[in-house]
Formats: C-alpha cells, sequence, structure tokens
C-alpha cells in the first residue's frame, strides 16, 4: 500500500509530531500510503521506531526524528534532517500535545502543570512553524496543519484549564500565519477534534461516569477514531485542499452545531 502512481501526497515531504501514537500514527501512515515521504517527529523513540516499522512494512518511506517539541535546538535539527533526507519539506503537521490529569480548574492547577503544557502545546507549535516555514519557503510552500481542539472553541464546566488556554493559542497563531504567509505559498490551518479514541484520553475516560457526561454532547454519539481525524488532516496536507486556509477546520462528530443532542 505505499505511493501509488496517484497518490496524492507523491513527491512531497511530511514531517509528523508526535507521531508515535494515536493522530499521529494513523497520519504517518496514510500520509505515506498516499506517497508522502514521512518524517516521524517523536520524544519517545521506541514508539516512534514501531511507527517507522509499520510505515515500511506497508511499502511506505519514513525517518525517526527523535525530538522533544518544546526544545528550540531539537526541532531545528529535526526540520534540517528532513530536508537532508529528502531536499525539501512540503507538508508540516504539528500534532504533538499532552493532556496531563494534572490539568485542571484554574484554581488547582500547579504552575508546573501550566507551563509543561504550554511548553508542548503551544510552544511545540510555534518552533515548529519557526524552523519549518523557511524550509517551506524553500520547497516552493506547503501546507500546515496545527492541531487545536474543540475546548479552543468552547468551555466546559469540567476545565483543564491549561489545556485548553494552549489550543485556544494555537488557533489563533494558526490563523496569523495563514494570513502572513498566503502570498507565499503556504497555507496554515488548524484542525480541531472532538474527543478521539486515542492513548491521551485513554485514562480520562476509564470511568464510566465521565465518559457518559462527555458523550451525551456529541450529536454522533461516539468518539472519532484516530484513523478519521488523519483523513481530515491528509485534506489539509493535500492539494485537493488549496483554496483552505487560516481555517478553524472541525472533525467533532457534531460537537460544536449542537444546542440539543438526539436522545
Ligand atoms: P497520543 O497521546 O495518542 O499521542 C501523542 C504523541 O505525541 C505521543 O506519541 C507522544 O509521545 C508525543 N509527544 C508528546 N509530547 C511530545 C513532545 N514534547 N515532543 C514530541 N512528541 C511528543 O495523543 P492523540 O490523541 O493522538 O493527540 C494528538 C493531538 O490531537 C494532540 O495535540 C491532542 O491535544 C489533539 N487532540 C486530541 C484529542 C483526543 O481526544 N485524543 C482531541 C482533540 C485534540
Amino acid at each position: 500500500m505505499s505511493g501509488t502512481p496517484t497518490g496524492r501526497l507523491n513527491g512531497r515531504t511530511a514531517l509528523i509530531t508526535g507521531a508515535g501514537s494515536g493522530i499521529g500514527r494513523e497520519s504517518a501512515l496514510l500520509f505515506a500510503a498516499e506517497g508522502a515521504r514521512v518524517v516521524v517527529c517523536e520524544r519517545d523513540e521506541a514508539a516512534g521506531r514501531v511507527t517507522v516499522e509499520h510505515v515500511e512494512a506497508q511499502g511506505g518511506q519514513a525517518l525517526l526524528a527523535l525530538a522533544d517539541v518544546s526544545d528550540d535546538a531539537q526541532m531545528r535539527q529535526a526540520v534540517e534532517s528532513a530536508v537532508d533526507w529528502t531536499g525539501g519539506l512540503h507538508v508540516l503537521f504539528n500534532n504533538a500535545g499532552i493532556f496531563p490529569a494534572r490539568d485542571g480548574s484554574p484554581v488547582e492547577t500547579p504552575l508546573d502543570v501550566w507551563q509543561l503544557v504550554i511548553d508542548v502545546n503551544l510552544k511545540g507549535v510555534f518552533l515548529g512553524c519557526k524552523h519549518a516555514i523557511p524550509a517551506m519557503i524553500e520547497s516552493g510552500g506547503g501546507s500546515i496543519i496545527n492541531t487545536a481542539s474543540f475546548v479552543a472553541v468552547m468551555g466546559a464546566a469540567t476545565s483543564q484549564i491549561a489545556y485548553t488556554a494552549s489550543k485556544g493559542g494555537v488557533l489563533a497563531m494558526t490563523r496569523e500565519i495563514a494570513v502572513e504567509y498566503a502570498r507565499r505559498g503556504i497555507r496554515a490551518n488548524a484542525l480541531c477534534p472532538g474527543p478521539v479514541n486515542t492513548p491521551l484520553l485513554e485514562e480520562f475516560l476509564s470511568d464510566p461516569a465521565q465518559r457518559a457526561r462527555r458523550l451525551v454532547h456529541i450529536p454522533m454519539g461516539r468518539l472519532a477514531e484516530a484513523s478519521e481525524v488523519a483523513q481530515a488532516a491528509l485534506y489539509l496536507a493535500c492539494p485537493e485542499s488549496s483554496y483552505v486556509t487560516g481555517s478553524t477546520f472541525m472533525v467533532d462528530g457534531g460537537i460544536t452545531a449542537a444546542y440539543v443532542t438526539p436522545e
């Protein structure tokens, strides 16, 4: 299932952060199946290696770039390794993110948790853009997909305040990048998933009451699968979305459209 003559990302290099799990891994597999050479940018070496092996097993091409997205030098190195490997960079999927259990209301969230979440979820996206944009311009342009969340546009009475603030920042930052670079061939969109069935939410939703409290607000009545979010990321990465930039791209099972959900 490697790139085909009609692969939608043939000849493209895509760097995906957090590609060792969940949405990032599914996207690595999908992008590679559409012909992209995928840079698996991950801080967890073992998880990143598994993704590379899976891509190669399906006949695709992948390279592991070990990096913590919140580290300036490591992200510069990750982008350099993409360019050294393939000669260019066309797609940046800033997907890595964390959701620590100790992130709660503003009153109870410890400062170190606040800082960690902002460093990974917001500064990490900034650093990805900072280092990739020059390489993308040099490569003739491309597409940036920054993962925000439905919580960037909606509030919850059970807050994860640092996470929500970080995702709001990602959304605002993405709009500005889209405007600034629109005439230089770079598109930037904020991908906003609803709750997705990945390890990120596993612990949180293992409590049946927590799970039920969330499902009631989703018109579709279920979580997304990571592969469904990967398909949306693929659309944003591909030339098919050539006139889409600066968007708040909801992939949320209808959450943000709902006032009352079906019984
Ligand atoms: P996940 O936990 O399954 O995977 C995240 C990956 O990111 C892991 O492989 C992890 O090792 C990596 N990572 C974490 N911190 C990193 C760092 N500092 N540097 C490099 N890699 C790092 O998560 P997921 O559910 O696939 O989430 C992916 C993105 O989607 C995140 O930005 C998350 O906030 C967002 N999102 C998830 C949901 C959901 O319900 N799962 C909903 C909305 C948005």
